[in-house]
Formats: structure tokens, sequence, C-alpha cells
């Protein structure tokens, strides 16, 4: 019988769908795509919610990007909304509370110390790493000059070690550091959370972006469908779809661990619960974000129509991050690999038992077990289409 696919997709995240569409545009194959969700998107989704507020069901979404590559590919697909990101940390001051702009910068430096005291701290600050750089919170906190290290002490503690505690259950030193990194001290007066050429969200939102994406007359999309319903690995080194043997490159975007039925031990994860909440005012709060860095339960509070730009009066929708262990549980989704020795380690030998099937390919965000953001996600699945294209 003749195979109807030459490719099997599984995942219509960012990662599956550029990959679907490559290797249906640009190689001519037919795909299929099982997404067992009952949308595509991934964790990049977008919906207008009951009020008519266009929401991220999966938390806050902001592309950014310095690839000229992946942002030109990507606008194939959709046009930009401009938007700058800017995150604020509401922590207590006195009596009352103040917004420190996050990543910590000069401007939070006057805001936390006044502007006598900041000018003084900058002085040093500059001599120490350079006008417009970036130092990561554990480097800064290695200064051996007193009132740098009494600075690195301050920001650690209102801005990092309660909010990390929250999200990882864990200290900044327990972590790996390329997390807090992310957030680097910024000796600018840039209160931008990216620096990145590139930024903005797609107009109109992600979801049409991403039924563009795979849009294709050689790109089949199966939703509310889990691959292990129609893919098998079996023990002899052959994948199947259907129960027949499926020679076709298969591209699997879904956690390693789950790929092997969890065999050697599941994979940690955190996992997050998003509250939405709908207000009647025009707006809840001034920035697009605000981190609740010192104290709240949730980590932080997003109001969409900052990001979107959304015009509606009257009615916005916030939502607030709770953070917990992942267990596995049915409807669990696992959304940050918690990344040290012993979890890489046992990643590994998922990627081993993967590599004894030469037409399987991880990609992804779970399947890689890394932290990527969306644009390094678009570079690794045109990557990795290039490479099966050559
Ligand atoms: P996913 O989006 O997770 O897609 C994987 C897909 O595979 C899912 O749809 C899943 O349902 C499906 N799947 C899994 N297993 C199976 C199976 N067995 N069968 C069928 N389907 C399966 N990045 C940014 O650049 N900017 C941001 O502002 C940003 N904010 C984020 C906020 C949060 C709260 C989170 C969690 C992530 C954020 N990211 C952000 C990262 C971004 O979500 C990822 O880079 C991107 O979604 C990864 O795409 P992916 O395709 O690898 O994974
Ligand atoms: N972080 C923090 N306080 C903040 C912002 C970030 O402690 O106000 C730390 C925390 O450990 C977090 C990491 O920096 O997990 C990365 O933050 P980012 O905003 O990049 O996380 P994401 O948006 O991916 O959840």
């Amino acid at each position: 019988m003749e195979q109807r696919y030459d490719c099997l997709v599984v995942g219509a995240g960012l990662a599956g769908a550029v990959a679907a569409r490559e290797l249906a545009e640009r190689g001519g194959r037919r795909v299929l795509v099982l997404e067992r969700r009952s949308h595509v998107g991934g964790n990049a989704y977008d919906r207008f919610d009951e009020a008519g507020v266009l929401i991220h069901q999966y938390g806050p979404h902001i592309f950014h990007t310095n690839d000229k590559r992946v942002f030109d590919y990507l606008s194939r697909f959709t046009a930009w909304r401009n938007y700058q990101h800017k995150v604020v940390a509401n922590i207590p001051k006195g009596e009352g509370r103040t917004l420190l702009p996050v990543p910590f910068n000069l401007v939070s430096l006057e805001v936390a110390f006044g502007r006598r005291r900041a000018r003084a701290l900058e002085e040093k600050l500059i001599a120490a790493y350079g006008a417009e750089n970036k130092v990561t919170i554990l480097e800064l906190r290695q200064s051996p000059d007193p009132e740098l290290s009494a600075l690195a002490d301050y920001v650690y503690d209102h801005v990092f070690v309660r909010y990390t505690m929250k999200q990882w259950g864990q200290t900044p030193e327990e972590i790996d550091p390329n997390t807090t990194a992310r957030v680097p001290v910024f000796l600018s007066r840039d209160c931008r959370y990216f620096q990145d050429e590139y930024q903005g969200l797609p107009l109109g939102g992600y979801t049409p972006m991403f039924e563009k994406l795979l849009d294709h007359p050689d790109v089949t999309v199966a939703l509310d469908t889990d691959a292990g319903r129609r893919l098998t690995l079996g023990e002899d080194g052959i994948t199947r779809l259907d129960g027949a043997a499926f020679a076709g490159t298969v591209i699997y975007t879904g956690a390693a661990d789950e790929l092997f039925g969890c065999r050697f031990g599941r994979l940690p994860y955190r996992t997050l619960e998003f509250q939405c909440e709908t207000h009647p005012v025009d707006a809840y709060q001034t920035h697009g974000t605000v981190n609740y860095t010192m104290d709240e339960a949730f980590t932080r509070i997003t109001e969409f129509k900052h990001l979107t730009g959304q015009v509606l009066p009257k009615t916005t929708t916030i939502m607030k991050e709770y953070a917990r262990a992942y267990t596995g549980r049915p409807g669990e989704i696992p959304y940050y690999a918690i990344i040290n020795d012993a979890n890489n380690a046992l990643y590994a030998r998922y990627r081993s038992a993967a590599e004894r099937y030469p037409n399987l390919r991880l990609l992804g965000r779970l399947a890689e077990y890394k932290y990527y953001n969306m644009d390094a996600i678009a570079k690794r699945a045109l990557a990795l289409c290039d490479d099966l294209l050559k």
C-alpha cells in the first residue's frame, strides 16, 4: 500500500509548525502533524476569553530576537505589533509600595536609594562593569567592593530570592545560573525587559500566525490526537504509524520521557497554574507585567491589553501565575525543565534511547529538555530542516 505521508511531526507548537511547513514547502514532503490539544500553537496559543479580551492561555508570550532569518521567516505568516515589554517589581517601601524597574537598572537604583546615593553607586558600578553593560546578580554578589556587595544583597533580596523560590522551589544559587542570568542587572536607563533588535507580538494574535504556518496543501493537522495512540517505537528500532512500519522522518516535540513511557523515571519539570480575572476597568496596572518579588504567592500579574494593544473600554483581563512541582498528573503541563547535572544525565538516557531510531529527531523545548525562547525554537526548527533537506 502506498504510504500517505512522508513525514510525521508530533506537536503543533512553534517547533512542530515551523518544521512541518518547511518539510512540506521546501522539501515537497507530505506531512502529518499530531497534536494532543484541541488547538495549534502549543504554549504560544492565544484566544479571546468570555469578556472578549485576547489572552495568552499558557502565560504571556512576547516575541523577541536578534536573528534576522527567524524574524523574516515568521514575518511571512504575520505582521507585527511593535511592543517593547516593560516589567516592574511591586515591592513594599516604607508604609506603602513602590514599582522598581526589572531588570534592575540605573532607574531602579534611584527608585530604591534616592538620587544622591544612586549617583555614587552608579559611578562605582560603571567603573567596575562599564556603562550599558549587563552583570548577573550572582556575579555582582562576588564584588569585593563593600558598597557594591551591599547593593547586590539589596537586589538579591528585593528582586531575586523570593521570586526564584516561588518559581523554582530553590534559591538562585541552587538553580542553573543561566536562568537568573536571563534577567541581569543592567547599567543603563533602558527600562525594556529585552534589548533585542526585533520585538513584538503578532498583529491579530499568535493563533492566526500558527494557522497560516500550517496552512499548506501537504500539511495535515490532526488535533485531539495523542501520538501515543498512533505512533509506536518498536524494540526492533522501527517506528510504526497506525501499526505499519514508517520509515519517513519523525520529528517529536513532546517530552522525551513520555516517548519512552518514562521508563528511566520522570524528567523533573515545574508546572504553572494560571488564574485569570476580568475587571470592569480600562486598565488594571501600569505595565504589561508586574512581578511580585517580595510577597504574594503568585510570581507575576500580566495584563494582556498592554501586550496586544487591544482597545476595550471598561474591561480588562489579568493573569496571575503560580508555579508548582510537576507531578505528571493527567492534564498537568510541564513548562520549565529543571536543568542540573542529575536531570541532564537522566535526559541523556532518553536521548540515547531515541538515537536507536535513525529516522527520529527530537526538537523543541520539551523534547530537548532546554529553556528555549520562541526565537531559539524557530531557529532550531529551521536548522533541523536545513539538515534534513540538504
Ligand atoms: P510547545 O509550545 O510546548 O509545543 C509542544 C506541543 O506538542 C504542544 O502543543 C503539546 O500539546 C504537543 N504534544 C506534546 N506531546 C504530545 C503527544 N504525545 N502527542 C501529541 N502532541 C503532543 N518564549 C518567548 O520567546 N517569549 C516569551 O515571552 C515566552 N514566555 C513564556 C511564558 C511561559 C509561561 C512559558 C511556559 C514559556 C514561554 N516562552 C516564551 C517559551 C515558549 O513557550 C517556547 O519557546 C515555545 O512554546 C516552544 O515551542 P515548542 O514547539 O518547542 O513547545
Ligand atoms: N527572576 C527573579 N525575579 C524577577 C524576574 C526573574 O528572581 O523579578 C529570576 C527567576 O529565577 C526567573 C528567572 O530570573 O525564573 C528568569 O526570569 P524570566 O522572566 O526570564 O522567566 P520566564 O519569563 O521565562 O518565566
